[in-house]
């Protein structure tokens, strides 16, 4: 399930020792393929908990790591937590020469809203984003819920259409943002310890995500796709992204930008699923969650 912002809920992962399971589920190793690379949550998570200082850190060090692979990523950012504090980080992304998208006013779940708020949200954000937009306009669901029923999944894409806005999907969701929750907290409680353990889990976890839907894919739709990978900008990825990219890369896996990934047929198939989930468009090809 896609990330909540950054609210600290309860994590249900043990994440303070090393799991064997992911571990040994991480040395699946299939073909290579190619992946995007979409961060949610702009500026950074947990505004309210983060110093300017920290956010903009975190952004300049996402930004180092992608970088060092030549990776244009595209951000996905929340209107309301764009504000004179957290503008810098913002704009600290932009000028890295990556593409900001739209992630909704105020990060509501979209099964919650009207036709008319949803059209709101969506519109208040495009406004403050005018400066960093261009013709590239790009829409991210959050939690990835595009709508329960077939009516409101119709009226999200009529609306997008209207605002000019692409919704862009995932293919490889993850848990991430709940590690990142354990993470933080660890690292408040002076426990390096415990956040390296943490560290060591995530990046088993995002190693297992990926194996897992490039195999739905290969054994469902009957070859692998082109990948679009969800992270959000927070401190876990700030200080562990840059390594999963390498794993990445030492895999073979080549990094495009999202507008190339969503050039790929499953990006036009028919989406089967209508719900309260979030999915993997994998998953909403195939009509439902697999585990
Ligand atoms: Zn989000």
């Amino acid at each position: 399930m896609a990330g909540v912002l950054g609210f600290a809920l309860a994590s249900c992962v043990q994440n303070t020792a090393v799991n064997p399971e992911l571990v040994a589920a991480s040395d699946v190793t299939t073909a290579p393929s190619r992946v995007a690379i979409t961060i949610d949550d702009l500026p950074y998570v947990m505004p309210s908990r983060t110093s300017p200082e920290d956010g903009l850190r975190y952004t300049n060090q996402i930004t180092a790591a992608l970088r060092k692979h030549g990776i244009v990523a595209t951000g996905f950012a929340v209107g309301q937590q764009i504000n004179a504090r957290s503008l810098h980080a913002l704009q600290a992304f932009a000028d890295a020469g990556h593409t900001i998208g739209n992630h909704s006013w105020s990060h509501p779940d979209y099964g919650t809203l009207t036709r008319d708020a949803f059209f709101e949200e969506t519109r208040r954000t495009d406004e403050v984003l005018q400066q960093w937009i261009d013709e590239q306009r790009f829409y991210r669901f959050p939690f990835l819920r595009e709508g329960e029923t077939e009516a409101t999944k119709v009226a999200a894409t009529e609306i997008l259409s209207e605002l000019g806005y692409q919704n862009v999907p995932v293919t490889i969701d993850n848990d991430e943002w709940q590690f990142n929750a354990d993470y933080v907290a660890a690292l408040e409680d002076g426990n390096g310890e415990a956040a390296a353990i943490i560290a060591q889990n995530y990046l088993a976890h995002m190693k297992e995500r990926t194996a897992f839907f490039q195999n739905l894919a290969i054994e469902e739709l009957g070859s692998d796709v082109d990948h679009i990978l969800l992270i959000h900008l927070n401190r876990i990825n700030a200080d562990h992204f840059g390594t999963l990219l390498d794993w990445y890369d030492e895999q073979g896996w080549s990094f495009i930008p999202v507008e190339e990934a969503m050039m790929h047929p499953l990006f036009s198939r028919l989406d089967n699923y209508a719900g309260p989930q979030g999915l993997s468009q994998i998953e909403r090809v195939l009509g439902g969650k697999r585990e």
